[in-house]
């Protein structure tokens, strides 16, 4: 921010008087030919700046600096009324411009945009220039010291007003913005470029905008070339800068031209200034359409570079917090996994005993039966159960009979094949499936288990006690069922507990009954 002196409308109001007293000083005695034509009017810009860049409160104050400076710059060359007028005319001019400009693009106004460049374009030099220019030349005709007509005094006006504000308008806005916001200076690269550009262009310019004789036919330089340079600042630099150029190059023309020089030739003094007048405002409006344009891309670049920043990290944000719930959904997954399992291996497993229950017997047994049908394998079934247990319980107790029932599974699991299916599949009722064996091996075993049991000692809370099992065997036909080889196998140990208990029977095919065996050698 500026110190507040500076922000002071009356010392605004000052700086206002002044620099539209030097530029009226300026447009009387450094603009003017030797035959008394003015090329262009520079004060109206600084009115029209102040109007651009400041409250509209304030403008009258604005107002009235510039009439006393146009008063004090006319009186004596002028009478009181005409210097009032001509001062009022200015002012309106201004006016017009200004109000039309904040219409349409709003209070704020800048060269950022090739909209804010039309507008000004439009609303300055074409329409409020043209328009005070009907006054100005009227009030010309009324001094009646001109021996033009009405026209050419309208279109003299009108053309020093309007390249007046087109060159300085767009400095000195720039300049004011530059001063109220902050200043950015150049890298050393940039000032370089600058020093480069502004040099190559004073020199083009000294040999381009100078008087040259067409029928010598020597090396002739046009002020066309000067055309480059402005591009060149459009393109590369800011507003300023550009703005800058231009008015370098009014500059250099203008005083080129009120020292009598000019690159036109074989042209009349009055051609040559309207041909300077036409080129410097096509400079202008290629400098001011340009800039303004580059500075809206540029502007429009940041924002995007800008709303990428902003993506990226939006992006960035996501991708945490989606990496962060992929983890805690990976952490759940595997919790649930290894619940899966657990849960599985309850629903499949006797709690009592650790081996398969039931269910599990039926699915495992089952799918044995099916691959040993197509292998056209051999099997056979086991049906145990424990010999009056319940008195074990009724004796020791129910937790010592639990005990006993765990220590009958020593006695079976060593004397079948770890790839055997044994499970617990009631109270005290077990089944033990066999494949690829033959009835008599499969005798053989039940017995040995029979005998092992018959003659170990399991132990009870009180010292020791014996029990017997009774065993069914019945034999796959290779065509039932599981459940059906249970029911063949179930009779037959119902045969064995009939027959006495702790023996073994097997199933008796097509009988619906079982038969003692003979185990032979055990
Ligand atoms: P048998 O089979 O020789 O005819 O006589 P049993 O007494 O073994 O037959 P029954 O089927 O009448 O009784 C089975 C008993 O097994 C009943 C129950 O007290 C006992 N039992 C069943 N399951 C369990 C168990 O999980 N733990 C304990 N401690 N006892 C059980
Ligand atoms: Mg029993
Ligand atoms: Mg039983």
């Amino acid at each position: 921010m500026v110190p507040n002196v500076l922000s002071h409308p009356l010392f605004r109001a000052v700086i206002v008087g002044l620099l539209y007293y030097s530029g009226a000083w300026l447009g009387v005695h450094q603009t003017i030919t030797p035959d008394g034509i003015a090329v262009f009017w520079p004060p109206n810009a600084v009115l029209l700046t102040a109007f651009l860049t400041t409250p509209r409160i304030q403008w009258p104050l604005y107002a009235l600096a510039t009439l006393s400076a146009e008063c004090l710059a006319d009186i004596p060359a002028f009478p009181l009324w005409a210097a009032l007028s001509f001062g009022t005319v200015n002012i309106l001019e201004t006016l017009i411009a200004a109000l039309m400009i904040q219409r349409l693009t709003g209070k704020q106004f800048r060269f950022d945009s090739l909209k804010s460049a039309l507008v000004f374009l439009v609303s300055a030099p074409a329409i409020a220039s043209a328009t005070a220019a009907i006054m100005g030349a009227t009030v010309y005709m009324l001094l009646g010291r001109s021996d033009s007509s009405f026209l050419a005094m309208w279109r003299l006006w009108w053309f020093g007003d309007a390249l007046g504000l087109m060159i300085l308008t767009p400095l000195l806005v720039t300049l004011c913005h530059a001063v109220k916001y902050r200043l950015v200076p150049f890298k050393m690269a940039k000032l370089a470029e600058l020093t480069l550009l502004w040099v190559g262009m004073i020199l083009t310019g000294s040999n381009a905008l100078i008087d040259t004789s067409i029928n010598e036919l020597h090396f002739h330089l046009t002020p066309m070339l000067l055309l480059p340079f402005v591009v060149w600042a459009a393109t590369r630099f800011n507003t300023a800068i550009a703005a800058s150029t231009t008015a370098i190059i009014a500059g250099m023309s203008t005083g080129y031209l009120v020292s009598g020089i000019h690159p036109y030739a074989t042209t009349l003094p009055q051609f040559a200034v309207w041909q300077t007048q036409e080129y410097l405002a096509v400079v202008s409006i290629i400098s001011i359409g340009l800039s303004a344009l580059m500075q809206e891309l540029r502007d429009q670049r940041h924002r995007l570079e800008f709303a990428t920043e902003a993506l990226k990290y939006q992006n960035e944000l996501l991708e945490e917090k989606v990496q962060e719930r992929t983890q805690s959904l990976e952490q759940a997954n595997s919790e649930l996994t290894s619940l899966n399992s657990r849960l599985k291996e309850l629903a499949s497993t006797d709690h009592l005993t650790g081996i398969a229950n039931r269910r599990q017997f039926y699915e495992a047994g089952e799918r044995e039966l099916h691959r040993l049908k197509h292998s056209q394998g051999t099997a056979v079934l086991i049906a145990l159960d424990l010999d009056h247990f319940k008195t074990i319980n009724d004796q020791y107790g129910h937790e010592a009979g639990d005990n006993v029932l765990r220590q009958t599974l020593p006695p079976v699991k060593n004397n079948i094949r770890p790839s055997d299916l044994f499970a617990r599949v009631g109270g005290e009722e077990f089944l033990i499936l066999l494949p690829n064996v033959e009835e008599a091996t499969a005798v053989r075993i039940a017995e040995r288990i029979r005998e092992q049991i018959a003659t170990a000692k399991f132990e009870v809370p009180s010292g020791t006690t014996r029990i017997t099992v009774s065993l069914g065997v019945a034999e796959w036909d290779q065509a039932c069922d599981l459940s059906t080889l249970i029911n063949r196998a179930d009779i037959a140990l119902y045969q064995a507990k009939r027959g006495g208990r702790n023996c073994t029977y097997t199933y008796l095919a097509g009988t619906e009954e079982g038969g003692q065996v003979d185990p032979g050698p055990v």
